[in-house]
């Protein structure tokens, strides 16, 4: 009895010093996301922005959603794309997306800027096939065989990477993030493609998307090339950004061809968290 007792009030000291003891009986998943958390905080209390707000787990998003293992059944929030806004038979996207969307659309509209939806969400599964297809050859990136041409694992992600994402990186997974129009940067430069652009650059953030990917030239900015075409529906996409530099490290980017180089690459920092401040 004794001993129980000392158990309990060594317990209790502990637990009110660390507030500790009910991390116990936390998955071990839990219980590392929870040092990853309180991991944060000391880095984010150490910065010279003690103002930041502290960014805690959400467990109404799954990992697997953060790294597109769903389809459009299982994620619970997809939504099919009409006919009529997109160049796709079947098309989904996030459903707060899509309702902004359809704002941003209308509007534009009344300006007499038409825009329909390239893509939208995309699994792992259809970001490992787009990849492999890549990595292994099968599919050529600017007339070449990067499987005989480019033997270096790093080298070769990274040259993949200048527009495609790796499996289980891709802001696509999420749904929130649409490709519109056009996928080359000189169709936006002239003609159609630039009042499409310049309405977007002037009126999109009104509807609560950021361009992502802006030209890296006179900027800091790490990761992808420009994408005039890609953009954020901020509402949800900010979130899951937090969420995902919290919870996902390089080592866990796995399943697919060339997955090891991840890590060398330092994926999360330069891509995920690449994308212009105003998206952050
Ligand atoms: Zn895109």
């Amino acid at each position: 009895m004794n001993i129980n007792f000392d158990t309990i009030f060594i317990c209790l000291v502990i637990g009110l010093l660390f507030s500790g003891c009910e991390t116990s009986t936390a998955t071990t998943q839990e219980t590392n996301e929870t040092k990853i958390e309180q991991q944060n905080s000391l880095a984010v209390s150490n910065t010279t922005q003690p103002m930041k707000k502290q960014i805690e787990v959400d467990p109404t998003v799954s990992l697997e959603r953060l790294m597109g293992k769903v389809n459009e059944k299982s994620s619970g929030d997809l939504v099919r794309v009409d006919k009529h806004l997109t160049t796709k038979e079947k098309l989904y996207v996030h459903k707060d997306c899509y309702e902004a969307f359809k704002k941003m659309h209308a509007a534009a509209k009344d300006a007499g800027v038409h825009f329909k939806i390239v893509s939208g969400f995309r699994s792992f599964k259809d970001q490992k096939s787009i990849w492999e297809a890549k990595w292994n050859g099968r599919r050529k990136v600017e007339g070449q065989d990067l499987s005989k041409t480019i033997p270096s694992p790093k080298e070769r992600a990274l040259k993949i990477l200048e527009y495609s994402s790796m499996p289980g990186t891709s802001r696509h997974h999420w749904g929130t993030d649409i490709d519109l129009n056009n996928l080359e940067n000189s169709y936006f430069e002239s003609g159609r493609g630039l009042k499409e652009y310049e309405w977007l650059i002037a009126n999109a953030p009104s509807f609560g998307f950021c361009q992502t990917y802006t030209s890296k030239v006179n900027s800091d900015r790490t990761g992808y090339e420009e994408e005039k075409w890609h953009w954020s529906y901020l509402p949800i996409a900010k979130h899951w950004t937090e969420q995902y530099d919290l919870r996902i490290d390089d080592s866990e980017i796995s399943g697919f061809d060339g997955a090891a180089s991840a890590v060398d690459i330092q994926i999360k920092e330069k891509y995920i968290l690449g994308i212009h401040q105003s998206c952050l």
